[in-house]
């Protein structure tokens, strides 16, 4: 089959690998239908290799598809069910998975990040290709609803099993309530993303920091109440000030938390607020720093985190299917695979008009 495989810092291509088979009862191969690129994906790309990225591993943790074959202790599904995929293996019945947060299971793993991620289910390749191998299927993969399914649909439902799940998480971590007045660092697609949450969850106002007048206009189409696109910490303060009525917003979603990210994110909070941060500059060796001083004084809660994305399916699919969210508006581009190794160029020179690079196997190149 086709894959896309490392080869080295920022040289990605695809290449003919083995198709994956069962090699556990609990396993399943699917058939990818859609599989986006992610932002984090730009980091394995820029430097993969200090990461531990092996040559010829496969990259993609965002995907969903068709159940091609099951393993015999795979219960509820088969061949041929249209099915999301948590971005992290899960096994669905421990304290962890039982309490909502799937990201931190104790049979963990994570897809397309091989292998210092590799925890448990083998070798989880990624899913940025024909086929893929998941681990512990039953609580890996989650069934799309009937009225989701079919080819029309897929650019909706594919958001959600990453970007939308991760931008949800923040919001729900920091709490956002209807009539909150959200603050959204960064206009890449979880930036678009918690826009659009933060709208669903009827947020008074969303404010959306980024520099990008293409993706602004985007975050704009997807429920910003306004956008600001200073790189001035004291000009986002007035800003945002005078946008909330000179008191700052009740949750900050820093997509990006850098220490420019996280002080910006200071600057728009009011007391008694939360900061989420959903970026991962840290897994790179880049750690931001915090304001203690202000955490202290003003009460501010620091959260965030990998989204654990099957405790938001149910809720998020829901929300779609009530016409009250629909992400497909960020996924700007699709590629046949063959075509994968330029959605990542697309992505990394951030051209004008690209949002996110979906791949699609099945389409014609
Ligand atoms: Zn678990």
């Amino acid at each position: 089959m086709r894959g896309l495989t490392f080869h080295g810092n920022e040289d990605v291509r695809v290449d003919d690998v083995p198709d994956p088979r069962i090699e556990r009862p609990t396993d399943a191969v699917v058939r990818v239908t859609l599989a986006g690129i992610c932002g984090s994906d730009l980091h394995i790309y820029h430097a993969g290799a200090q990461f531990g990225f092996a040559p010829g591993g496969r990259l993609g943790h965002e995907f969903i598809g068709i159940v091609e074959e099951v393993g015999p202790e795979v219960a509820g599904l088969a061949p041929g069910d249209e099915v999301m995929a948590s971005c992290c293996v899960c096994d669905g019945t421990c304290t962890y998975c039982a309490e909502g947060l799937q990201s931190s299971c104790a049979s963990w793993s994570l897809f397309g990040w091989a292998p210092r991620v590799w925890q448990h289910g083998g070798a989880v390749e990624g899913g940025q290709s024909e086929f893929v191998r998941v681990p512990l299927a039953a609580s890996t993969l989650h069934p799309i609803p009937e009225s989701l399914r079919g080819e029309a649909r897929r650019p909706t439902v594919l958001p959600l099993v990453d970007v939308m799940s991760t931008a949800w998480h923040g919001l729900v971590g920091a709490g956002v309530q209807p009539g909150d007045r959200v603050v959204v660092i960064g206009d890449g697609a979880v930036g678009l993303s918690a826009v659009h949450g933060a709208a669903a969850k009827d947020a008074s106002a969303v404010i959306c920091l980024g520099h990008h007048p293409d993706r602004l206009e985007r975050a704009t189409a997807l429920g910003a109440t306004a956008v600001v696109t200073s790189r001035d910490t004291e000009e986002i303060r007035a800003q945002v000030m005078e946008l909330t009525g000179g008191e700052g917003a009740h949750a900050v979603i820093d997509t990006i938390s850098g220490t420019a990210s996280m002080e910006a994110a200071h600057a728009c909070v009011r007391a008694g607020g939360a900061i989420s941060c959903l970026g991962m500059d840290h897994f790179m060796g880049k750690t931001p720093a915090i304001n203690w001083f202000d955490q202290f004084l003003r009460n501010i809660r620091i959260t965030g985190g990998l989204v654990p994305g099957p405790h938001y399916f149910d809720e998020l699919l829901g929300l779609v299917e009530a016409g009250r969210l629909d992400p497909a508006p960020m996924l700007t581009h699709t590629l046949p695979i063959d075509r994968a190794a330029e959605g990542y160029r697309m992505m990394e020179e951030r051209r004008e008009g690209v949002v996110k690079v979906a791949v699609a196997p099945g389409l014609a190149a």
